[in-house]
């Protein structure tokens, strides 16, 4: 049993061939058989079965279905779960339980989802592999020497290896789309604003946006459509109502644009490189538009990033004090006990972004680093809004390599942080971003290429991503 969509899945337990509770039982087995891949934390077995007897019978009964009627998500470990626990893959949350359901949470059970489990990333959400995990690293289904990507590494694999239908992940600068990449699915971060981040462990409060890994373009769209939209709890979300129809995409023109910087620069694998032009031409030769657009502040984007974030991260992780939330270590003096609680159940990654992020605001460097950071940041915005005066969407590599071998970049945290080349300019400027699967690397590992459109833009970012997946697939 293994579902290829969403509409496919309803189809079956309308014509009842499967029912909610196999569907669960087929997933909670597949868990079972995959534990050495450390993608889930927890495993709601109990409910979860509970729940797809409840809506069995509810359809059976014939009463209205919701949209995800029955379908299995999985939910990274920085999202709200009322009454179950919330950790950020992080020793000092280890006993902390949500008291409220995030946004998305409250809209995903509203349609009749099933929320499966909690799943592994990195500590906050700070990283690349899913090795900051306190919880142990994640490993890439496809194989398993290597890693899946991060931060949001246990959703990834979640989806890669059927172990859920679709799972919720976090994007600050890459968390969803790389990770997909490396677990060759569909990862797609919104628009800044088009989904709550209430109920979001913040780490950068002005990147932050949950994101989606699903099998397909349809079902991340579908999803999107029921987690977005206004909330009275985050002010920063737009009133803007998505739908996703794909009728009729393939007669639509599109005008799509690309660095050539990024595909020429030299941390880009050679194949990676090669395998992304040779698409650009083939979609050149398929009478589709694909022109190159200057770029030269690629080399500027990673060090805006890390300013940025690690600014906001050290504002936000404040709270984390042994007293407010948490673990803690006791001592007499109020500022021994934050101390030794920090110093203690923090991560060394988490400590290292702490620090830099302080370092950065404090007195003397803020304008050396926050300003000329938040600089760059306004000229990304300014050259987005005359690149896509012109284009209906920008494609970029995902990352410089595909999966790398656990262990490989750890002790490397400059290396680590500039993988991040391609995905963090998208965060930067707020637009929507989508990596979508398409090759497969001679070391054995998927890669593909990422999409970007305006702001708000995600009907065409996704309807061009199905095209392109289709041009891809009749090309083989
Ligand atoms: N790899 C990036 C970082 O470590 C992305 C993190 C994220 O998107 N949460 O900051």
């Amino acid at each position: 049993m293994s579902f290829h969509s969403v509409k496919d899945y309803h189809a079956l337990l309308v014509n009842g061939t499967v029912t909610c509770t196999d569907a669960v039982s087929f997933y909670i087995q597949n868990i079972k058989d995959n534990r050495h891949l450390n993608a889930f934390l927890e495993v709601y077995e109990v409910e979860a079965l509970e729940q797809a007897a409840l809506l069995d019978a509810k359809r059976q009964s014939g009463k209205p279905i919701g949209k995800l009627h029955g379908v299995i998500v999985g939910l990274k470990d920085v999202i709200s779960y009322k009454g179950h626990a919330l950790s950020a893959g992080s020793h000092i949350l280890e006993n902390f339980q949500a008291v409220y359901n995030a946004t998305v949470v409250e809209r995903l059970l509203a349609e009749d989802a099933i929320i499966i489990g909690r799943q592994n990333c990195d500590e906050f959400a700070m990283g690349s592999s899913n090795e900051n995990s306190a919880f142990g690293p994640v490993l890439n289904a496809a194989d398993n020497s290597r890693v899946p990507g991060g931060s949001s590494g246990g959703s990834a694999v979640a989806v890669q290896a059927d172990l859920c239908m679709v799972s919720l992940g976090s994007d600050t600068g890459g968390s969803v789309r790389q990770p997909a990449d490396f677990c060759g699915i569909v990862g797609l971060k919104p628009s800044y604003g088009r989904v709550s981040r209430y109920g979001l462990i913040a780490y950068g409060s002005s990147f932050d946006q949950i994101g989606i890994f699903a099998k397909n373009i349809s079902d991340a769209a579908l999803v999107l459509e029921i987690i977005s939209g206004k909330d009275e709890y985050d002010s920063t979300v737009v009133d803007a109502h998505f739908h996703y129809t794909n009728e009729n995409s393939t007669d639509e023109t599109y005008r799509i644009g690309y660095f050539p910087a990024t595909f020429d620069h030299p941390s880009l694998d050679g194949e990676i490189a090669r395998q992304q032009k040779d698409f650009i031409s083939h979609l050149q030769k398929s009478g589709i538009t694909v022109f190159p657009i200057d770029f030269d502040l690629l080399d500027y984007i990673v060090p805006a990033y890390y300013i940025l974030t690690t600014a906001e991260a050290s504002s936000n992780l404040s709270r984390y004090d042994g007293i407010k939330y948490g673990v803690n270590q006791p001592a007499k003096e109020i500022d021994d006990q934050i101390n030794l609680t920090r110093s203690k159940f923090f991560g060394k990654e988490v400590q290292r972004r702490i620090m830099l992020g302080t370092f950065v605001l404090s007195e003397g460097y803020y304008d050396a680093y926050v300003t000329q950071a938040q600089r760059v940041r306004n000229i990304l915005l300014k050259k987005v809004q005359s690149v896509f005066s012109d284009v209906d969407a920008i494609i970029f590599p995902v990352s410089p390599t595909t999966a790398f071998r656990i262990g490989e970049k750890n002790n490397d945290p400059v290396e680590m942080f500039l993988a991040d080349i391609y995905t963090v300019f998208a965060n930067l400027t707020g637009i929507p971003a989508v990596s979508i699967p398409l090759f497969k690397h001679s070391d054995g590992m998927p890669f593909g290429v990422q999409v970007m459109a305006s702001h708000l833009n995600e009907l065409s970012l996704l309807t061009l991503s199905e095209k392109l997946l289709s041009i891809n697939r009749a090309k083989e």
